[in-house]
């Protein structure tokens, strides 16, 4: 099968009816991004830019940051990618940041991270800001902010781009041919304001790993609770079908950047959903290209139709049996 999978690497995700579905990785390395010519994925659709952070000693100066950002860049040549801006705070704790700490948490995940605690203390993101936009010049820049719960957030992160931008410029630094601006969707009170956000953003890219967790009320770091609930769930199924009409009549490219677009059978139902960009963890290439060829895209819109019409209790087992008799 590994062999099966590697020779799909020059073959286009597109589906029996000929439907193109747009393939990422997900990365936050600097070797992940040889894993763009080994899967021949179409980009990187998120770049995990808090790792560098993670596995530092001490806070990585401009100059580092910079250096790792047009690496990727250069390395991706003409394939996109989006930089999330550091998700850093609750369970991400940094040692080094510790007196920008007030303290423990008692729920981390819903704590003071992200661009939460990025807005407050600005400093971290107009470094980021820069690094970003000066290892960009000459090229675009996409940027997405991490757990986003409401639109306002959007419009503080992306002002606060929009200055350091104008401080470069100032003083005659080269900057990006255009600056691109998307947000994650993870907070499900995001998506109770769709129609506000969507005429703000560029692109959207739901985590469906916070967003499930949020969303069941269930940790996702908790393997107590790692079965119980189903991404296969016709709570998440719904939830997810609810954004993408909207999504496509603004005009703004809908992805899924959580794990569970790596599965087949999850990315199936996400296809049958309408949703036609995933970007995955690179191994998942291979088993996620297959998959897509052997898919009649009109066919599975169809059943997933069929099937959150009146959700069987077995959302899981009624899908494998589908794949199976469809000979996906
Ligand atoms: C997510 O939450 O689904 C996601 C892609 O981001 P992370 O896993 O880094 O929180
Ligand atoms: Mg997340």
């Amino acid at each position: 099968r590994r062999a099966l999978f590697a020779a799909l690497k020059n073959e286009a995700p597109v589906t029996r009816d000929g439907h193109r579905v747009t393939v990422m990785v997900n990365a936050g390395l600097r070797d992940d991004v040889a894993a763009l010519d080994v899967t021949g994925a179409d980009g990187i659709g998120l770049f995990r830019t808090e790792f560098q952070f993670l596995v530092s000693a001490t806070l990585p100066a401009r100059e580092r940051q910079q250096r790792l950002y047009r690496d990727v860049l250069e390395a991706a040549g003409d394939r996109p990618v989006i930089f999330r801006t550091v998700d850093i705070g609750g369970d991400k704790a940094l040692p080094y940041l510790n007196k920008l700490d007030d303290g423990e948490e008692e729920n981390p995940a819903m704590g003071w991270r992200a661009l939460r605690l990025a807005l407050e203390r600005d400093g971290l993101m107009k470094v980021q800001a820069r690094a970003l936009l000066e290892a960009a010049a000459g090229r675009t820049l996409s940027v997405m902010f991490p757990m986003v719960s409401e639109p306002w957030e959007f419009d503080e992160a992306k002002a606060l781009f929009e200055a350091q931008r104008q401080v470069l410029l100032d003083r005659g630094k080269k900057l990006p041919n255009d600056v691109r601006y998307g947000t994650m969707l993870e907070v499900p009170a995001l998506a109770e304001e769709l129609d506000r956000l969507l005429p703000r953003i560029d692109f959207l890219s739901v985590g469906t790993n916070d967003l499930t967790q949020f969303l069941f009320a269930a940790d996702r770091a908790n393997p107590k609770l790692a079965e119980r609930y189903d991404w296969l769930s016709p709570a998440i199924l719904r939830f997810l079908r609810r954004l993408v009409a909207p999504a496509k009549g603004a005009n703004v490219p809908l992805a899924v950047c959580g794990e569970m677009g790596g599965r087949p059978l999850e990315a199936m139902a996400l296809i049958g959903l309408g949703v036609d960009r995933l970007s995955i963890t690179p191994a998942a290439v291979g088993p996620i290209k297959a998959m897509v060829r052997s898919l009649d895209r009109r066919a599975i819109v169809a059943e997933m139709e069929r099937l959150l019409a009146d959700p069987p209790r077995d959302m899981r087992g009624a899908l494998t049996a589908w794949a199976q008799e469809q000979g996906v």
